[in-house]
């Protein structure tokens, strides 16, 4: 049966330096992917980050939050840039970025970390222990010691100052971060690891108690449990062994930068930040590279990679999500790479160039 037609809303969120570049790209290949679904869009661009600052005064208008909640969803370029370092807290681009994440109530955080075999040189690791890596770590995200309370200053009974901060997690919040965790982990391959530090922290003890009674759920997964110190060793020691990584806030802050270095090119990671229910926001994990705005330099993969989340986890359209994703191969495969990702033997062109030769692979029903 021929797919039935369905519309889309989605809000676009160039952003600063080289968002506006790498959106563009990706709005096309989505366009693109999708027609061969049945799929239609209706695109909002909205204003973020520096380019909101410039143009209304503050770095997250209210109207692009109300005009993100009310699409299905958001798909971001990148923020920032050497223009506003210098501004206080409220009128810094990320600030606007923390307030778009806590407005749309985004509380798991994805991020796969690939190695492509076509960049596996690329990697900081052994060609033999990069080779095939195909991880995603899931990361609770509006959780845990980042937001725990009481939080703050003070001084001990020696009357030396002090910090503080609290590492707490209710059960619900450990339940539905598990529950995504393991729903990812079973159309990927089937292998979930929680990552905690439960010999130490009550919190950790909670979190594998809860993930364990889940597992009963999901009989086709196969649970283990690792702790954090091991789990860092681990990632670069031999990171094929793992599949889904689920972990707290703090953890997989740690550990999903740790595993896009495994990659090695940041030009080609990126991310989803989903909620219960509304909209979630998909961004390449790379900033603004304000170094190298406007030249044409940009590689779009990582945000047409996150137009192919965005689909996946966002939309539920799995198999235009894969158009994208072989397309993707099917590009590097013949060869085409922007500056970061290029070594001899292929092909050196710019951004608009991949997104034209994405859009050709795509076309090629590959
Ligand atoms: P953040 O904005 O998150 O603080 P950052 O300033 O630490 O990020 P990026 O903006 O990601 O880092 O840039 C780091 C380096 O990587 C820069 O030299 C930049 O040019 C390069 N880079 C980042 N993203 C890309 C991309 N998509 N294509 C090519 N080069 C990139
Ligand atoms: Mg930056």
């Amino acid at each position: 049966a021929p797919p039935s037609k369905r519309s889309y809303t989605i809000t676009l969120l160039p952003g600063d330096g080289i968002g506006p570049e790498v959106i563009s790209v990706a709005k096309d290949v989505l366009v693109l992917a999708g027609s061969f679904e049945g799929i239609t869009y209706e695109f909002r661009e909205m204003l973020l980050g520096g380019a909101a600052l410039d143009a209304t005064g503050v770095p997250m208008p209210d109207e692009t939050l109300s005009v993100s909640k009310q699409s299905d969803a958001v798909l971001l370029g990148a923020i920032g840039g050497y223009k506003w370092d210098k501004n206080e807290k409220h009128l810094k681009p990320e600030t606007g970025l923390l307030q778009l994440r806590s407005g749309l109530q985004v509380f798991a955080n994805l991020r796969p970390a690939t190695v492509f075999p076509q960049l596996v040189d690329a990697s900081t690791l052994k060609k033999e222990v990069a080779e095939g890596v195909d991880l995603m770590v899931v990361r609770e995200l509006t959780g845990g010691i980042y937001f725990g309370k009481p939080r703050g200053f003070g001084t001990n009974e020696n009357g030396q100052e002090t910090g503080f901060n609290t590492e707490i997690y209710s059960a619900h919040e450990i339940d539905r971060i598990a529950r995504l965790a393991f729903e990812i982990a079973r159309k990927r391959r089937g292998k979930l690891c929680s990552v905690d530090k439960a010999n130490v922290l009550e919190a950790s003890m909670l979190w594998r108690k809860i993930v364990t009674e889940l597992a009963l759920e999901y009989p086709d997964v196969e649970l283990t449990h690792m702790y954090v110190d091991n789990a860092a060793m681990q990632l670069v020691r031999y990171p094929k062994q793992f599949d889904t990584v689920l972990t707290n806030n703090i953890f997989g802050d740690i550990l999903s930068d740790e595993a896009s270095m495994i990659t090695g090119s940041i030009g080609m990671l990126p991310s989803a930040s989903i909620g219960a229910s509304g909209p979630g926001l998909f961004e390449p994990i790379h900033g603004s590279a304000p170094d190298i705005a406007g030249q044409d330099k940009a590689n779009p993969f990582a945000t047409v990679l996150s137009a192919a989340m965005l689909l996946k986890y966002g939309l539920g359209e799995e198999r235009a999500a894969e158009r994208i994703e072989k397309a993707v191969l099917d590009t590097l495969n013949r060869g085409f790479r922007t500056a970061d990702i290029y070594s001899a033997g292929t092909k050196l062109v710019g951004c608009k160039q991949v997104g034209e030769e994405i859009l050709k692979s795509v076309e090629s029903h590959i």
